[in-house]
């Protein structure tokens, strides 16, 4: 598991490397840490705006673009729509719902998956990321409570 910073020693790496470090960013810090919901940026634009009012999403598009250069967080697309941002930055796999989107950290022991050899042959492996696609609690209780049927032959 990749190490989260917290906003404070986001703010000092931030001021390292010359990168001007406002309030608003440092309220995009806060959500950000221990944020294991894999947040899009217009969530964390949301969230931000309630809290301080003169956010912009430019601002938003900024610091999460400018702390995954910087490697603190990763821009995932696991082909919900848009891309989510995980302050986890260590190897892992993700649970994705089909219905809501929601994207979960998962470990799995992915060490036993193995190209075949053709591939071996051509392709050097560095690493892989697993999706696991499915629906999550939340809305297999919804849609058992509303469209029972609808879901029967689906
Ligand atoms: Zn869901
Ligand atoms: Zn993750």
């Amino acid at each position: 598991m990749g190490e989260v910073r917290s906003p404070a020693e986001l703010t000092e790496l931030f001021r390292e490397q010359g990168l001007r470090v406002t309030p608003q960013r440092q309220c995009i810090f806060r959500l950000l840490e221990g944020n294991d919901r894999h947040p899009t940026a217009e969530w964390v634009y949301q969230q931000a705006r309630s809290q301080m009012p003169t956010m912009s999403l430019k601002t938003v598009y900024q610091t999460l673009n400018d702390l995954a250069a910087m490697g603190e967080i990763q821009a995932l697309d696991v082909g919900t729509g848009s891309a989510r941002f995980d302050p986890n930055v260590g190897h892992h796999h993700h649970l994705v719902c089909d219905r809501c989107g929601g994207t979960q950290d998962v470990e799995v022991d992915a060490s036993a998956l193995k190209l075949g050899r053709r591939q071996r042959r051509d392709f050097t492996v560095t690493s892989a990321e697993i999706v696991f696609r499915g629906v999550c609690r939340t809305c297999s209780q919804a849609s058992n409570e509303t469209d029972m049927e609808d879901e029967a032959y689906a």
